[in-house]
């Protein structure tokens, strides 16, 4: 049976490491890390994420700026509001719930935030960043950010000589976390919906990362003995079982076979999905220590 990681708790690492870091800026320069975060309309799941991140974000000990617009604001509006952000030295990060009311241009909105203040690591500067290697002065993507940490709490800072396959080819995941496995020496496939043969290319990994958004795809079979399996998806499945309407969550791997093969292995929900957060913390708290002219921590 595979070791099963515990996102929660590598999460709660993360944050004491932000707190610490947050607060010794501040002793240090009297500066607060602050973290703006912007929702428009009344998206309910929206709402309660953008809760969570606000109240980490004081969790914390930063100064956390929550902007709430209706959702019949024009693109011009939400402009000058990032404008805004971006000139105020007192904001460090910058995070648009997404996604956005259908008549807003989400990407016009991601890429006019300072790069420096991305701190979802979703504007092109970021993205070039990671591509080109650049991991010290860029800010990556959280959620693949966290499941990075995974891998090298796992296997170490160095993959040389280890198979990666990464199912999945979005902006948001699946490029981002490649871009990580290839940094770190690892031979890297990206796989997708026209790859050929996918349980035989999955086989290959020593470390295989699911992220399609497809209920338990990656099989037993799939899985080389002895894999790291990060799973990334997260999925709403019925649960009869559990009473008349009742749903649960379920990840893109079949837990239960897979962990009868692989060596490491995250569960859904409980393993990358706290991470996201987490490392959005993080990603604040660098940008803060890169805007006093600190080294900023890693993580
Ligand atoms: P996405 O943009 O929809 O991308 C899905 C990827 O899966 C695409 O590259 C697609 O290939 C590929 N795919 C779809 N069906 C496939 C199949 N049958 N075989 C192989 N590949 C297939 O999704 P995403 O934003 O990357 O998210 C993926 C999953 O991760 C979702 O379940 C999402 O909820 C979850 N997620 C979780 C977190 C978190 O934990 N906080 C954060 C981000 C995402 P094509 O490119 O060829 O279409």
């Amino acid at each position: 049976m595979a070791d099963v990681i515990d996102g929660k708790q590598v999460a709660a690492s993360v944050i004491d490491k932000v707190k610490a870091a947050a607060s010794a800026l501040e002793t240090e320069t009297v500066l607060k890390t602050g973290l703006a975060v912007v929702i428009v309309g009344d998206d309910p799941a929206s709402h309660t994420y953008v809760a969570a991140k606000s109240r980490m974000a004081k969790e914390c000990g930063f100064n956390s700026i929550q902007h709430t617009l209706p959702a019949e604001t024009t693109q011009v509006e939400l402009a000058a509001l990032v404008a805004t952000l971006n000139a105020d030295p007192a904001v460090n990060g910058i995070l648009v719930q997404l996604p956005l009311p259908k008549h807003l241009n989400s990407d016009a909105i991601i890429q006019s935030i300072l790069p420096e203040k991305d701190v979802d690591g979703l504007h092109v500067v970021n993205a070039g960043k990671l591509a080109t290697g650049d991991l010290a002065t860029g800010l990556i993507s959280c959620t693949p950010a966290g499941a990075m940490l995974f891998v090298r709490r796992t296997h170490g800072e160095d993959l040389s000589g280890l198979n990666a396959v990464v199912i999945g080819r979005s902006n948001l995941f699946g490029k981002p976390m490649a871009q990580l496995l290839l940094n770190a020496n690892a031979t890297v496939t990206i796989a997708h919906s026209r790859t050929r043969d996918l349980p035989s290319v999955a086989r290959n990994a020593d470390i295989l990362v699911a992220a399609v958004g497809r209920p338990e795809m990656v099989r037993a079979d799939w899985v080389k003995p002895g894999a790291t399996v990060i799973d990334v998806g997260i999925n709403r499945i019925d649960a009869p079982e559990r009473g008349e309407g009742k749903s649960r969550l379920v990840g893109d791997v079949a837990f239960a076979e897979c962990a009868e093969v692989a060596c490491v292995i995250t569960p859904v929900p409980g393993g990358v999905g706290p991470m996201t957060i987490a490392m959005l913390m993080a990603n604040t708290v660098i940008a803060a220590y890169r805007a006093a002219g600190k080294v900023a921590p890693t993580f």
